[in-house]
C-alpha cells in the first residue's frame, strides 16, 4: 500500500502531529485494549480491528471516539440467570496522554468544553494510529454535562443525542484544532453522522451555519463515507424534532431540515449519514443488498467485514505462523500457506487452546468438561434476533444426540443491554433449560461477562462455532471469523458473512433458514448429528477441515483485506464512475418479506 503517512511524528512527544492524516475514522465505540471499557460488542471490535490493521499496513488514518469513563458495563448473573450490571470505572488521566487541546462547542443552548485523551494503536512496523477520546468531564462545564461521556449506550435518547453531537461536532472541531484537515471522514455507523454538520460549520465559518449553500453541502458530501451496520430498526437512531431543537439549537436544526435529512418527521441519523456521504456500504454482500432495499434512493455498496488476525489468533498459532510464514503479520494473504503445513500440526496447535478454555470454565463455574467431547461455542450480544435459545428448542432431542455421539458440550455467553428485558428473559430461559440437564451427557454452560478476553478464549478453543440468527438480521457477524482463523468451523444459518464463508463440509455447515423456528432447530440437530459429529469422530478429516478454515476463510475474512477494500473503493476510488458501477444490484434472491 502506497499510503504511508508522509510525516512521522514522535510518538513520545506530548503533541502528536496529525496534519498529514488523510482519513478520519469516527466511531461511538472502539475496542482499543482489553483493559479499557470503551466498547460494547461487534461494532466496537470491528472499529478496533480496523485501526489495528491500519497501523499494521501503514494507512494515514486518525480516529475519534468518546472516553466512556464508566464503560459499557460488567455483567453479573445470579444462579437463575438474572442479569445485573455494574459500571466499569476507569481514569483516563492516569492511563493515557492528553491531546493537550480543548475545544468548545454550543450544545443545549450553552457552551461545553471538551478535552481529549490519546490512545496510540501501534502497528507491526511502528506506524501509529492516534485515537482521540473526547471527554466532557472538564471543570467549568455544567455539572450535568460533565457526565455526558460517562456511559456508552446509557441514558435516554436526549443523553444519546448529546453524545452523538459531541462525537460528530466535537470530533471534527478537535481534529481541525489539532491541524488535521482530513480528505475523507468515515462514519462508522450513524452515531457519527453529525460530523457532516461539523464539517459544514467549519466550512462556512466565521459565517453562521445557516449561510451554508447546496455547494457547501456537496463539498461535505464529497468528503464523507458511511458504513451502515444493521438492518434491525432499533439500530438506526431517531430523535424527535423537539430534542433536535433543544440539543442542537435552531441554526443546526434548520440546516438539517433544509438539506433534507429528516425522515418521517424525525431526526434519523442514518438519513443524515446517507444524505452527506458520497459512498455508502453494508458490511457483507447480503447486508449490502438488504440495505439497498431499505434505502432505495441511495446507492449502497458492500465491503465484507473482517477481524484483525494478530488480535484473534491464539498464541500457539501465532508461533506456528511466525515460524512458517512470518510475513503474515502485515500481509494476511499468507494464511493460504497453511496448506503447506501438515493437518496434524494444525490439530495439535489447536489443542492447547481448548485446554485453556476448559481450565477457564472450571475456574469460573467449578464444572470440569471433557476435552475429548465435541464442544460448541455460542457467544454474542443478547439480541432477540440472534436467537441464543434456538439450539435449545428441543432439549430432549439434543440429549438424545449427545447420548448417541458420546457427549456434547455447549458453552454460551453474552450480555443483554440493561434496558432489554426480552434479552434478559432469554438468558434466564437458557439457565432454566441448562439446569435440567444435570444427569445427561449434554452440558450447557452460560459464562458471565462476555468480553474481549472471553471472546478470544471461546473462539480459540471450541470445536465448532454456532450461529443461529434470524435471517437477514445478522448484517455480518465477526465471531465466526475469529473462530475460522483458529481452525474452528461454523455451524450457522446462511446469513451475514457466512453466505460468503460457507463451503459445505469444508469450512463448516449451513443451516437453511425457514419461517418456522421448530423446523430450523430440527435442521441444526440434523446437521449436528449427521454431518458434524461423524466428521469430528474422524480425526484425520477433522484436522483437514481445520486447515481449510484457516486457508480459505482466514485469508479473506480479516481486516487487512477489508481495509484494503475501503482504501480502494471508498476512501480513494480510482474514479467516481468506477465507484458508481460497483453498486450492488438488487436481485430476487435478497429476502424481502422480513423487511416489510
Ligand atoms: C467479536 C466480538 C463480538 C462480535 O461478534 P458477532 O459474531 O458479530 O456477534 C461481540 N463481542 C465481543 C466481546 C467480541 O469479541
Amino acid at each position: 500500500m502506497s499510503l504511508t503517512s508522509p510525516r512521522h511524528a514522535d510518538p513520545h512527544s506530548p503533541v502528536f502531529d496529525i496534519s498529514g492524516r488523510k482519513i478520519a475514522y469516527f466511531s461511538m465505540e472502539i475496542a482499543l485494549a482489553k483493559t479499557l471499557p470503551t466498547y460494547s460488542g461487534g461494532l466496537g471490535m470491528l472499529a478496533g480491528d480496523s485501526l489495528r490493521s491500519a497501523a499494521d499496513t501503514g494507512v494515514p488514518l486518525v480516529a475519534v471516539s468518546l472516553v466512556h469513563r464508566r464503560g459499557y458495563f460488567e455483567q453479573h448473573l445470579e444462579a437463575n440467570g438474572q442479569q445485573s450490571e455494574s459500571d466499569v470505572v476507569w481514569s483516563p488521566e492516569s492511563t493515557l496522554p492528553s491531546a493537550n487541546q480543548t475545544i468548545t462547542i454550543l450544545l443545549q443552548g450553552r457552551e461545553i468544553t471538551l478535552c481529549a485523551w490519546r490512545f496510540d494503536v501501534v502497528g507491526v512496523t511502528g506506524h501509529i494510529i492516534p485515537v482521540f477520546l473526547l471527554d466532557a468531564d472538564v471543570e467549568g462545564n455544567d455539572p450535568w454535562d460533565r457526565h455526558l461521556t460517562d456511559h456508552l449506550y446509557g441514558g435516554d435518547t436526549y443523553y444519546r443525542l448529546c453524545q452523538e453531537a459531541i462525537l460528530g461536532l466535537g470530533g471534527i472541531h478537535l481534529l481541525h484544532a489539532l491541524g488535521c484537515e482530513p480528505e475523507v471522514c468515515h462514519m462508522n455507523e450513524g452515531h457519527a453522522a453529525l460530523l457532516a454538520i461539523g464539517l459544514l460549520e467549519s466550512r462556512v465559518a466565521p459565517s453562521p451555519l445557516h449561510t451554508a449553500t447546496e455547494a457547501d453541502a456537496e463539498a461535505v458530501k464529497q468528503t464523507c463515507v458511511f458504513t451502515t451496520h444493521t438492518p434491525v430498526p432499533a439500530g438506526h437512531d431517531k430523535f424527535g424534532l423537539d430534542q433536535m431543537m433543544q440539543v442542537l439549537g435552531p441554526d443546526r436544526s434548520s440546516v438539517i431540515e433544509r438539506f433534507g435529512c429528516l425522515h418521517n418527521d424525525l431526526l434519523n441519523m442514518t438519513y443524515v449519514a446517507l444524505r452527506f456521504s458520497r459512498y455508502v456500504n453494508g458490511v457483507a454482500m447480503l447486508h449490502g443488498k438488504v440495505s439497498q432495499q431499505m434505502f432505495p434512493e441511495y446507492p449502497v455498496h458492500s465491503i465484507t467485514n473482517g477481524v484483525h488476525a494478530a488480535t484473534w489468533l491464539s498464541q500457539p498459532f501465532q508461533q506456528l505462523l511466525d515460524r512458517e510464514v512470518p510475513e503474515w503479520r502485515h500481509d494476511n494473504q499468507y494464511f493460504r500457506s497453511v496448506y503447506g503445513i501438515e493437518p496434524e500440526v494444525i490439530e495439535a496447535t489447536h489443542a492447547p487452546s481448548k485446554l485453556r478454555l476448559l481450565a477457564t470454565v472450571k475456574q469460573r463455574t467449578g464444572v470440569e468438561l471433557d476435552p475429548k467431547v465435541l464442544t460448541l461455542g455460542f457467544a454474542r450480544r443478547v439480541a432477540t434476533y440472534k436467537r441464543a435459545n434456538l439450539v435449545l428448542h428441543s432439549p430432549e432431542r439434543l440429549i438424545e444426540i449427545a447420548d448417541r455421539i458420546g457427549g456434547l458440550q455447549i458453552l454460551m455467553a453474552g450480555k443483554a443491554h440493561p434496558a432489554d428485558n426480552a434479552g434478559k428473559g432469554l438468558i434466564r430461559d437458557i439457565f432454566s433449560v441448562a439446569a435440567k440437564l444435570e444427569s445427561s451427557k449434554l452440558r450447557v454452560l452460560y459464562l458471565e461477562n462476555y468480553d474481549w478476553d472471553l471472546g478470544e478464549q471461546l473462539t480459540n478453543g471450541v470445536d465448532v462455532w454456532l450461529n443461529t440468527p434470524l435471517r437477514p438480521y445478522e448484517a455480518s457477524g465477526t465471531s465466526g471469523m475469529k473462530a475460522a482463523l483458529n481452525g474452528v468451523p461454523s455451524l450457522s444459518v446462511l446469513d451475514g458473512w457466512w453466505v460468503e464463508g460457507c463451503a459445505e463440509g469444508i469450512t463448516g455447515w449451513a443451516i437453511e433458514n425457514c419461517e418456522n423456528e421448530g423446523i430450523e432447530a430440527e435442521r441444526v440437530y440434523d446437521k449436528l448429528e449427521n454431518a458434524v459429529a461423524p466428521m469430528f469422530a474422524d480425526k484425520a478429516r477433522w484436522a483437514r477441515l481445520r486447515r481449510h478454515c484457516i486457508a480459505i476463510n482466514g485469508t479473506y475474512f480479516n481486516t487487512h483485506r477489508m481495509l484494503g477494500q475501503y482504501v480502494a473503493n471508498a476512501y480513494f476510488p480510482p474514479s467516481a464512475s468506477i465507484a458508481a458501477s460497483n453498486q450492488v444490484i438488487i436481485d430476487d434472491e435478497a429476502p424481502q418479506s422480513v423487511l416489510a
